[in-house]
């Protein structure tokens, strides 16, 4: 059986090449030897639609694409930087679109994987702005601005979430374990695998009688990481240029 691989967090964006190399190394080496590739969202820094693809948008659609070709299964779910990823987008880079929770049997352990983000329910500024941003209609009236719009937009929400962050604490911004014990029952699984923390861990959780896993997916501001599981088990691994 291929492995199968996960990434989230990447933020890609064209003023930071760093992150586009690490990527091309990726997309070389592990990723071809994939059998299925899950993008758990945050892939790039920011999106502002289908329409308005920037370079290394553009790019990451020709390899996607080559390596869904070479016949790796590849999957996108959105993150709160990129949730405006739409179907033209995800059809040009040969991705299937996920919903925001999703099971799969992975290896033989059925798996909950989300971005992460519906998580870090203490943070209720974060909720009511991720509400928003998830609405259908909302993104609808947004689409609909002129791209030049969109543009202010987009910087002008990097900078109030650059603001958040750094007036926000550790605790607030991190997972609350409510919300976690409960997604795990949510959907009856003991294992579960997010990003969009930034802070990469395997955590045990106990859930009443039973024990359940919960795996962090890295950023990749340092450095490339990707999270790779095989019937031998779940490991993550770093790559630098
Ligand atoms: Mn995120």
């Amino acid at each position: 059986m291929k492995p199968t691989i996960f990434i989230s967090d990447l933020h890609l964006e064209d003023a930071v090449p760093s992150r586009s190399e690490w990527f091309n190394t990726f997309l070389a080496g592990p990723a071809t030897r994939a059998g299925e590739l899950y993008i758990l969202g945050d892939l790039f820094e920011f999106w502002i639609g289908d329409d308005a693809l920037t370079p290394i948008a553009q790019h990451v659609a020709t390899a996607l694409s080559a390596l869904n070709a070479a016949g790796v299964k590849c999957r996108f779910m959105h993150g709160n930087r990129d949730f405006l990823v739409g179907k033209q987008y995800a059809d040009l880079a040969g991705l299937e679109l996920l919903p925001e929770e999703l099971v799969i049997d992975l290896q033989g352990t059925p798996t909950l994987l989300l971005h992460g983000d519906s998580l870090c329910t203490d943070d209720a500024a974060y909720q009511a702005l991720r509400r928003q941003v998830r609405d259908p209609a909302w993104q609808m009236e947004v689409l609909a601005l002129s791209i030049e719009e969109r543009l202010q937009m987009a910087k002008a929400a990097r900078e109030a979430s650059m603001q958040h962050t750094q007036s926000s604490s550790m605790e607030i911004m991190d997972v609350n374990p409510d919300a976690v014990g409960e997604a795990f029952d949510r959907h009856g699984v003991s294992r579960m695998i997010h990003g969009h923390t930034h802070r990469p861990a395997k955590h045990e959780v106990q859930l009443g009688t039973r024990t359940a896993e919960r795996i962090v997916l890295a950023d990749w501001y340092d450095h490339g990481s990707y999270l790779v599981a095989t019937p031998d088990g779940v490991e993550s691994v770093s790559i630098e240029v």
